[in-house]
């Protein structure tokens, strides 16, 4: 059987195997990595019943190489059924008339741990099936949760480090505290004045760098990445839409086949993107409703086929949305016209002008299958009061988006397709706003976790309890622009 080959979205890339593509993590032209195979489309009945490590398996064995689906199923193993997460590793809530799938039951309360917790398994895996012997340096920008996701996943795991750079004035206090409170002896956390964006364009630069490359090559090392531009991150997010929609044919709530929307909180569109995967993979989604906050460029993209990031950057009470440059959409855009010197053209001009516009061709398929909309944060608020007072179920601030998104949808479109709402975090990450929005109240970010329990009754989530007295481990802050001379430093300082 022919091998599954990877490309990248900028055509200029030899092919690469699972394996290489994992470890490489970008295309070395800058592009993103896509597979260059037929996803194989599933056969809906036979995943009915499956659990969350069996689904993980089939699913994720589809873009793996042939002959190592015990090996993935070890690897799912641990990510998913050895406590990591509980035993239900996505549940799937009713509140009002959406179903909403809780993304956030893992090791740092954040939907990015359905990826982190086996990205650095798929990296070892890769390491040893390659013979690799150079040790791997992880590079990860965050705007929050990936930070402490990737730390968590990659710590103390052999013959990797992990640098995380996060803008220092641009996550919400818990997510700070809880990554410079990381523990793990090849772990470091860099604060960096500047925003998220500036934070990844200068890692993505980092791994294009000429001189880095000739560092790497002298000191044994090769640099990867944590973020969902490694296709890695993506792969293992085709999970739970399959899973969360099984969960609804089990509970009656639909039929096996029947069509569902989903919306996504997004904001580099990693999560919205691998719907579209399981979508191509055959499962029957009808329409992607993609959310974004104030610095809402998606939701322009979505309704204009115009990329436009000439505007100003917001920080806004949904912090990991915060995003302008939005990654995974250029593998979006690459599916949809699966040509590379086009996603080439398109991605030179929103360097060289801060914008691009796809053409009609993709456009169309763009306004058939994805609606998209915005909320101001003060309607975040008011989204998580109604919520909470109709249906007694409290919604974080990202998934308040999503929720408040819908609704909006749904008055204009007069669609009733069920809906499922996939919940990105717990409500006690963001405690001061959702305590404010219930009670308009101003808190202590960590009196707004207690407080909040207090009054929901609502369990905290373990791996937020306590958090406040955790001894602080990182403290270096370093300018954006000294981030790529600074990556350098760390190669040196990486010999034996
Ligand atoms: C990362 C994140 C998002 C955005 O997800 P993308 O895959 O980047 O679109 C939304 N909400 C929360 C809480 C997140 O951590």
């Amino acid at each position: 059987m022919k091998e599954k080959m990877y490309l990248s979205t900028r055509g200029n890339q030899k092919p690469l195997n699972f394996y290489e593509a994992i470890l490489q993590g970008i295309g070395s032209d800058g592009g993103l990595l896509v597979p260059d195979f037929d996803i194989e489309k599933k056969d809906l009945k036979s995943l009915q019943n499956l659990n969350y490590v069996d689904m993980a398996t089939e699913v994720i064995s589809a873009f793996t190489p042939d002959d190592v689906k015990e090996d993935i199923r070890q690897l799912c193993q641990q990510a998913y059924g050895d406590g990591l997460f509980p035993n239900e590793v996505v549940p799937v809530e009713k509140a009002g008339d959406t179903y909403i799938a809780e993304l956030f039951q893992g090791p740092t309360a954040a939907f990015k741990d359905m990826a982190l917790s086996i990205l650095p398994r798929f990296m070892t895996f890769s390491l040893k099936q390659k013979g690799e012997e150079r040790d791997v340096m992880i590079l990860a920008a965050t705007s929050g949760d990936t930070g402490k996701a990737a730390l968590e996943g990659f710590k103390d795991v052999e013959g990797t480090c992990i640098k995380v750079f996060y803008p220092v004035d641009g996550v919400a206090p818990v997510q700070k505290q809880q990554m410079v409170t990381q523990d793990g002896n090849n772990v470091e956390v860099i604060g960096i004045h500047g925003n998220f964006d500036d934070a990844q364009t200068a890692v993505k630069k980092a791994f294009n760098s000429q001189e880095l490359k000739q560092l790497c090559n002298e000191h044994h090392v090769f640099l990867s990445s944590a973020n969902s531009i490694n296709i890695g991150r993506l792969i293992p997010q085709i999970v739970y839409y399959f899973y969360s929609y099984m969960t609804l044919v089990n509970q009656k709530e639909i039929e096996l086949g029947e069509e569902v929307n989903f919306t996504i909180p997004s904001g580099n569109f990693g999560n919205c993107l691998a719907g579209y995967i399981a979508k191509n993979m055959g499962l029957p989604i009808q329409k992607f409703i993609v959310a974004s906050n104030k610095n809402n460029i998606l939701t322009d993209f979505f309704n204009t086929g115009r990329y436009d990031a000439r505007r100003d950057f917001y920080k806004t009470n949904a912090p990991a949305m915060d995003i302008l440059v939005s990654s995974n959409l250029e593998r979006l855009v690459y599916f949809l016209c699966k040509d590379s010197s086009k996603v080439k053209e398109y991605m030179d001009s929103l360097n060289e002008t801060g914008v691009y516009e796809v053409d009609q061709e993709v456009f169309g398929v763009v306004q058939e299958y994805f609606k998209a909309g915005w909320l101001n944060e003060e309607d975040v608020l008011k989204t998580i009061k109604e919520c909470y007072e109709e249906n007694g179920y409290l919604l974080d601030t990202h998934t308040a988006i999503g929720y408040g998104v819908y609704k909006q949808y749904k008055q204009n479109s007069h669609d009733d397709t069920k809906t499922i709402i996939l919940s990105t975090a717990s409500p006690y990450k963001f405690p001061k706003s959702v305590f404010t929005a219930l009670t308009g109240e101003d808190l202590d970010e960590y009196e707004a976790i207690d407080a909040l329990n207090q009054k929901t009754n609502i369990p905290v989530s373990k791996p937020l309890v306590g958090i406040k007295d955790r001894q602080v481990l990182h403290t270096k802050v370093i300018d954006k622009t000294e981030i790529v001379d600074f990556i350098g430093e760390q190669i040196k300082g990486m010999s034996l």
